[in-house]
């Protein structure tokens, strides 16, 4: 039935939406799994499969925008909303570096927030700016594309000024959240007052002309379809090979727990993503995605069993060591506290790879992160 695409598939041959198409509504997950892993190999065929040693900070949970899909946010006013301090960010990147090592830029900070209306441009710049002078062997992958739109308009700045003047403060590359579903119907059922999908492609447009890399992702299993999801690789396809600034692509699927949307049944498609909804994903958007270099495991929402089994299905990186996650663990989900670095080097090794540590931009780094002291300051 998919004969004429595992040619395509094994000659080279990009894929066309409507091969993709096909490829969703194939029974035979392994199969799927067999192509994808063969695009993988073609791409890295060393028997590596690399991770990042990185933590995610967020620095306030302060936003006005409500996305319905998130559990993470609180609204301006609320007591329980923060922002974290200078002094209790250093206390952070302290903990990171302390196992990552001196190396320039081998340790990563994913350092995102909400939609804070009380930061303006001079905070991210004086905050990015301290980080960069006083930690030189972290790399600032920070602010997704929507809190960007935001400080632009708060700030009156055009996006091109606005990135350009994160970047001069320090930022060197940006994580591709906020994407979820690239398509403004699906963006209003669940997020309306959120950024639009031309909006989203132009902050990685914007960031690649300015040579940045970024990198990019899909929140699948809420109210799309998988014509939606094959237009959002579409246009991330279509980006790429106008900018080639992506370095990975990662996809998780929406976690339910304590959100608005999932307390609408009739809004949310009612159940969560099963294990196969995300290896079918994985392999499809590894087939898709011929430009893209990288696919990065979601352990942190599939769980360690899962992300293993998705280095046959198209994936080449185990992501980031993340020794703290708050916003998918606000959704009740949280695999952050199983997964230690010994851990995941034994998941690596026990599917047949050799374990390899990275930088943000996928090269390689000499120096090993002590596991025992990436599991004291994992549960400090
Ligand atoms: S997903 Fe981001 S923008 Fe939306 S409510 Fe949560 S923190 Fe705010």
């Amino acid at each position: 039935m998919i004969a004429s695409i595992a040619e395509k598939v094994y000659s080279g041959e990009r894929l066309s939406p409507e091969d993709a198409c096909r490829l969703w509504a194939h029974p035979d997950l392994t199969e799927l799994g067999m192509l994808a892993d063969h695009v993988r190999q073609r791409l890295h065929p060393e028997r590596v499969v690399t991770y990042n040693v990185g933590r995610n900070i967020n620095y306030t949970n302060v936003c006005w925008v409500k996305c319905d899909f998130c559990a993470f946010y609180r609204q301006p006013g609320s007591p329980e909303g923060y922002v974290l301090s200078q002094e209790e960010i250093f206390a952070k990147i302290d903990e990171l570096v302390g196992f990552g090592g001196e190396e320039p830029k081998s340790c990563e900070i994913l350092m995102q927030g909400g939609l804070n209306p009380r930061l303006r441009l001079d905070y991210y710049e004086e905050l990015l700016g301290a980080i960069r002078d006083r930690y030189p062997m972290v790399q600032l992958h920070c602010l997704s594309a929507t809190e960007i739109i935001y400080i632009a308009h708060l700030s009156r700045l055009s996006l091109g000024e606005t990135v350009a003047r994160l970047r001069q403060a320090g930022l060197d590359s940006i994580p591709g959240a906020g994407a979820e579903i690239l398509d403004d119907g699906v963006r209003d059922i669940i997020g309306f007052r959120k950024d639009r999908t031309e909006e989203w492609l132009e902050v990685h447009r914007v960031a690649h002309g300015l040579g940045m890399r970024t990198t990019a992702t899909m929140m699948y299993g809420h109210v799309e379809t998988i014509e939606h999801r094959l237009q959002h690789l579409q246009l991330l396809r279509q980006l790429q090979d106008q900018t080639g600034g992506f370095t990975a692509f990662i996809t998780w699927s929406f976690q339910p727990d304590h959100t608005d949307l999932a307390a609408d049944p009739g809004r949310w498609l009612g159940r969560k993503a099963t294990g196969f909804d995300h290896l079918r994903t994985v392999a499809i958007a590894r087939l898709f995605l011929d430009n893209f270099p990288h696919l990065q495991a979601s352990w942190v929402t599939q769980g360690p069993k899962i992300a293993q089994l998705s280095l046959n299905y198209g994936i080449d990186d185990f992501g980031s060591t993340m020794l703290e996650e708050n916003v998918v663990s606000a959704a009740g989900t949280s695999h952050t506290g199983q997964m230690t670095l010994g851990r995941m080097e034994k998941l690596i090794r026990d599917a047949g790879y050799e374990p390899c540590r990275r930088d943000t931009n996928y090269r390689r780094v000499a120096a090993r992160p002590q596991p025992e002291a990436l599991r004291k300051a994992a549960t400090a």
